[in-house]
């Protein structure tokens, strides 16, 4: 996403349009991927002050996560707005701006700054998933496995009980 700005360096206060659609490579931050189903659409203004290139616009991008609950692999998007300054000589690293170099801004790095920053944590493939069973495994959405019914596992305890208070009573008769 290189933006020449050859034009608006002899004019400040000018500014232009632009629009990328452009194939990012797979991002990752910590655990969370973020794999693109296809190319990454960038549009906005870039103005320049007569010190800084301030670029705004919005970015949209559609990527195939993880469901949070089940694990399931499933679509989501993010339509979110972009802004980033640019300026000659900004290496430090407190700095807010992206440092330039020559006549051309890439827009890249910001980019997928932005889209790490505004990655949900959590993903769901539906509101309602049934995530995996704890226990076994399994995955809810797809198989009932029985385990979580609770009232097999009271059932079940109860009989133990009774069992357990059977054998004392016999112990006592003997
Ligand atoms: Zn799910
Ligand atoms: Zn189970």
């Amino acid at each position: 996403m290189r933006l020449d700005i050859s034009r608006l360096l002899k004019e400040p206060g000018s500014s232009m349009p632009f629009e990328f659609r452009e194939t990012l490579e797979n991002l990752n931050l910590g655990g969370e991927r973020m794999d693109f189903d296809e190319p990454v659409h960038v549009q906005g203004v870039c103005q320049y002050t007569g010190k800084s290139f301030l670029t705004e616009g919005s970015i949209k991008a559609r990527y195939t996560a993880t469901c949070s609950r089940c694990t399931a692999d499933m679509h989501a998007s993010l339509d979110i707005p972009f802004q980033a300054v640019y300026t000659r000589g900004a290496r430090d690293e407190g700095s807010e701006s992206y440092p330039l170099e020559g006549n051309v801004i890439e827009l890249t790095s910001a980019v997928a700054d932005e889209l790490l920053l505004n990655i949900p944590m959590r993903h769901l493939c539906s509101p309602d998933c049934q995530g995996l069973c704890p226990v076994c495994g399994a995955d809810r959405n797809r198989t009932q496995c029985g385990c979580g019914d609770r009232n097999e596992y009271d059932d079940s305890f109860a009989r133990l009980l009774k069992i357990t208070g059977e054998s004392e009573g016999t112990d006592k008769e003997e």
